[in-house]
This record gives C-alpha cells, sequence and structure tokens, in this order.
C-alpha cells in the first residue's frame, strides 16, 4: 500500500492511526457486532461515542461551561445562514470583515437576512492581508461581528483576536479550528466544517455562548435552531454519526500527540520550513504579508506560470498530490494540516529546490 502526501485543502489527510482504527473497528465496534455507520443514534453505544467526542474536544479547546458545543450537518457554507438566523436577535444589522473568498461567500449569504456593513476589506491588496482593528469601521448596533479567521483560499491568517467589545465574536474557522489553543471565550460563535483539520465531510461544529441562543427568527427551519439542536445535545434529527466517530478518534490523536499546544509547535515548524523555501527563492514566491500568513494553507506561485503544469506532473510522480490552487487564485497551495507530517512538508520542500535549480537558471 502507497499512501501519497495528500496537500488538498478539504477534505484533508487525517491521521493514518485514526484511519487503521476505523478499519479495524468497521464491523464490529467494540463488541458491540455492528459497525458505528449501523447503529442507532439513540442507543446507548453511539450515545457514548458522541458523549466522549463531546468531552475530548472540549477539554482541546478548553471551552468554558458556559458554552454549548454543537455536531450539526451543513457545512460552513450552510452556517452562512444559520448564524444570522439565530445571532441577529431582532437586529437588523450585521458587522464583516472581508479578507478573501470565504468571508465573501459569508457577506453575500449574510445579505439573504439582515444589512450587511463590510466593517473592513483587503480587496484592495488582493486579500493578501488581513486589515488592522483599527481601520475597522464597526456598527454600534451590530447583531454580531463576523471574520474569517483562515482564508482557506488565499492563506491568511489571524494571529489575533479582535476586540469586539459587547457585541459578539463569531469567526468560520474551518481551515484551522484545532491546529493551535483558542481563548474560546472571546468569542460568541465559532463554527467549522470538520473536513479540513478534525474529519470527514457532513460534521460541522458549532461552539456557541448559551445567552447568544434562544432568540432565532421565526423562520429559520427547526434543524438548524441552536436552541433546539443544543436541548437535543444535536441529535433534533440525525446527527452525522459515522463522522462524529472519526472526529472523537482525531479528538484522541491530538490528544495523544500532546494536545493544542504540542500541534500548534509542530504546525509553526512545518510553516517556517515551507515559507522560509519560498521566501528565498527567486522561482517561486508567497503573496501573504508575512504577519497574515497562513499556517494551514500555503499559496504561493512560480514566476514563471508556464510552467505550472510540470511543476504538477512532477509532484505527483514524488507522491505529492493536490497542490494546484484555487480556481479563482491560481497557482499553488499546499495544505498542511494537524494530519500531514513534517516529512511532506520536507518532501515538498525538497521538490520545489530540485524543481528550481533544474528551471531557474
Ligand atoms: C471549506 C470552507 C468552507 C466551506 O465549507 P462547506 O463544508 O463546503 O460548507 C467555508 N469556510 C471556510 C473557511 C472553509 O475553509
Amino acid at each position: 500500500m502507497a499512501r501519497v502526501f495528500n496537500f488538498s485543502a478539504g477534505p484533508a489527510v487525517l491521521p493514518e492511526t485514526v484511519l487503521q482504527q476505523a478499519a479495524a473497528e468497521m464491523l464490529d465496534w467494540h463488541g458491540s457486532g455492528m459497525s458505528v455507520m449501523e447503529m442507532s443514534h439513540r442507543g446507548k453505544e453511539f450515545i457514548s461515542i458522541h458523549a466522549e467526542a463531546e468531552k475530548d474536544l472540549r477539554e482541546l479547546l478548553a471551552v468554558p461551561a458556559n458554552y454549548k458545543v454543537l455536531f450539526l450537518q451543513g457545512g460552513a457554507i450552510a452556517e452562512n445562514a444559520i448564524v444570522p438566523m439565530n445571532l441577529l436577535r431582532g437586529r437588523s444589522v450585521a458587522d464583516y470583515v472581508n479578507t478573501g473568498e470565504w468571508s465573501k461567500k459569508s457577506i453575500k449569504e449574510a445579505k439573504k437576512y439582515c444589512k450587511v456593513n463590510v466593517a473592513a476589506s483587503s480587496e484592495d491588496k488582493q486579500f493578501t492581508y488581513i486589515p488592522p482593528q483599527q481601520d475597522w469601521k464597526l456598527s454600534p448596533d451590530a447583531g454580531y461581528v463576523h471574520i474569517c479567521t483562515n482564508e482557506t483560499i488565499g492563506g491568511l491568517e489571524y494571529h489575533w483576536v479582535p476586540d469586539t467589545g459587547e457585541v459578539p465574536l463569531v469567526a468560520d474557522m474551518s481551515s484551522h479550528i484545532l491546529s493551535r489553543p483558542v481563548d474560546v471565550k472571546r468569542y460568541g460563535l465559532i463554527y467549522g466544517g470538520a473536513q479540513k483539520n478534525i474529519g470527514p465531510a457532513g460534521l460541522t461544529v458549532v461552539i456557541v455562548r448559551e445567552d447568544l441562543i434562544g432568540q432565532a427568527a421565526a423562520f429559520t427551519p427547526s434543524a438548524f435552531d441552536y436552541k433546539l439542536q443544543a436541548e437535543a445535545d444535536s441529535m433534533y434529527n440525525t446527527p452525522a454519526t459515522y463522522a462524529i466517530y472519526i472526529a472523537g478518534l482525531v479528538f484522541k490523536w491530538v490528544k495523544q500527540q500532546g494536545g493544542l499546544a504540542e500541534v500548534e509547535r509542530r504546525n509553526i515548524a512545518k510553516a517556517k520550513l515551507l515559507y522560509d523555501y519560498l521566501d528565498q527563492s527567486k522561482f517561486f514566491l508567497s503573496p501573504v504579508e508575512p504577519r497574515d500568513r497562513s499556517r494551514m494553507n500555503v499559496p504561493f506561485k512560480l514566476r514563471n506560470e508556464a510552467l505550472d503544469e510540470e511543476f504538477l506532473k512532477g509532484a505527483k510522480a514524488a507522491g505529492m498530490v493536490q497542490l494546484k490552487g484555487h480556481r479563482s487564485v491560481g497557482g499553488m497551495r499546499a495544505s498542511i494540516y494537524n494530519a500531514m507530517p513534517i516529512e511532506g512538508v520536507q518532501r515538498l520542500v525538497a521538490y520545489l529546490r530540485e524543481f528550481e535549480d533544474k528551471h531557474g537558471k
């Protein structure tokens, strides 16, 4: 069996030991005689899987007791609608900071439900930086302030937490959740699709402060009402049981690695290896402002785009796949989530060097 180094932005690489355990437990989970996929979500086996996953996630992120952890469906794109439905709480305005493709999607969707004030934007420089908070024009009567803390396509990451005072801060953390410790209490709501750093597609994690729920707009679909879901332990509708099981195995894996502080240390080391090479290269370039660079998604370009196809072909031959950049920005992108070992980044840097030596003269 030959496993590749998979640099996909998502669905993305998972820890090999998690996949092995899932394979070993596929036909008979812990003597139950069933696959997790075949279990009733109301049965004691699955209830224990669900509770353990929630407990481990709470522990990893040190989620305060006054926050609900919900395991929902629909992905981050559905949350773009579900957040305004639940969090406007009768207000008519929400603030959004526009830092790239995912922020733009959030803004577009929110406009169906409220007046959107774009408090700041980095569109003036092709989304290569995060606007500093002193330049934000927040509205005092906003229901919440929305940010995307890791722009998966553009490769931007907040390395600081905005201060929005009494107005709840809402963060789409899809592509860097669990890559570093988070001070949850600074946020009113955190959401993320699982398929980047947590597990399989089909599961959405929502962490929301209790006092913010219970005032959903009257038209909110019941399955998307945080209050109803919280009261039903995320089982108002049948949850994504198998995805929750795999996410639970990933949470255990993160704990075994030493928790988020250790995972962050490794992620810093992996990102540094790659950015350091790109920064000294005369052949490749990283477009993003160094202080705002993502540790998870590293977009880069060949100065000579005519060589893009050859670059990708050579990478594939060397066991590295999914390096093509998003169609909206072109170039290349290496997503180096938690489950990407440093060996994968080392191989990528060695390949960059080799390719540059061959073509860069
Ligand atoms: C992948 C991603 C999404 C989209 O998630 P879906 O599961 O397709 O809804 C939204 N926001 C960010 C930041 C992402 O990385």
